[in-house]
């Protein structure tokens, strides 16, 4: 446990693991009577360094910080896609005692979705109709599942999610209006290799040819940053279009979308926010990557 000293420096004590919220309560009840701020990091392990951006965010105004992993089996709307989510546990437990990361949050299946504990649906609209939520049908009310169970479980005051999966966080902002839970949302920038992939656990999967074509995902959208002008925005999604296909891959979409709301933009009137979102397979691995383009 690495509980901030009043220099704001960690001391050395070591990360906790609980597994129970019962327990992780127990332990966060005393603590918060000391009026620690708690924030949050979600994720499904195979950790990289844009995770690690989440946990940094974080411990820049939280005094404490929970990360979780759960490979959560209701978002994975393709079961051979949930079988092959890279686990590395002890590799990711490494890493988070390295970047000095408060508490571990790891439960098991029964502990999240408990035997008999039903499903809730929540009315997620428009959002849940397009993009990811159309492409990937149940997977933003599974997101939704894991999350409320989370956010009620850990009670957190901030949450730390990533720009990467732009319509998760409009997803997990609605689903905290719904809720009524009192937590900030905070979202992080992207974080990318050098060559401007961005990093992803599924990116373990590529092989090295792969590899090198997933480049084509961050180029099409720098592409569409830099040439999209007034207007239709189909020419310059088409040639964006062109430079994926080229690279070996099969594109579920490539949109420019509002950025708040991600309603279409059929015509850009050049100031409006907008956003450039490509979900695409190269062979069996699903890549998303999104840009903001103003
Ligand atoms: P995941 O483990 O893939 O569910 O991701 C957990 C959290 O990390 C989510 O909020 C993601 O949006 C975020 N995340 C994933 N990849 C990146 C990245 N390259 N940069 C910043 N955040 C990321």
């Amino acid at each position: 446990m690495g509980f901030r000293t009043d220099s704001g420096r960690h001391n050395t004590m070591k990360m906790i693991i609980f597994k129970k919220f019962d327990d992780l309560q127990t332990y966060l009840t005393k603590n918060r009577a000391k009026n620690h701020q708690i924030g949050f990091v979600p994720t499904m392990g195979a950790l990289h360094n844009g995770h690690i951006s989440l946990i940094r965010a974080s411990q820049a105004v939280a005094s404490m910080t929970i990360c979780s992993i759960f490979v959560n089996p209701y978002q994975f709307n393709d079961p051979k896609d949930y079988e092959k989510y890279p686990v590395s546990t002890e590799k990711d437990i490494e890493m988070l005692e390295k970047a000095t990361v408060d508490i571990l949050f790891l439960p098991e299946v029964k502990e999240i979705y408990p035997y008999g504990s039903s499903l809730e649906k929540y009315e997620l609209g428009y959002l849940e109709t397009i993009l990811e939520g159309r492409y990937r049908p149940g997977h933003y009310q599974g997101v939704c599942q894991v999350m409320s169970r989370l956010l009620k479980g850990i009670k957190p005051d901030q949450l730390f999610m990533g720009q990467k999966d732009f319509q998760q966080c409009l997803v997990v902002k609605e689903l905290i209006r719904l809720l009524d839970l009192r937590v900030e949302f905070h979202s992080v920038p992207t974080q990318r290799e050098p060559d401007g992939l961005a990093m992803s656990s599924r990116n373990s999967r590529l092989n090295p040819e792969q590899r090198k074509n997933a480049l084509a995902i961050s180029a099409a959208l720098q592409y569409i940053r830099y040439h999209l002008s007034k207007g239709d925005p189909a020419p310059v999604l088409g040639v964006a279009r062109q430079m994926l296909e080229t690279a070996g891959f099969k594109t579920d979409y490539i949109a420019i979308a509002k950025s708040r709301d991600l309603r279409p933009i059929i015509s850009w009137n050049g100031k409006e926010k907008a956003v450039a979102l490509i979900a695409a397979f190269q062979g069996e691995v699903r890549l998303i990557d999104n840009m903001l383009v103003n």
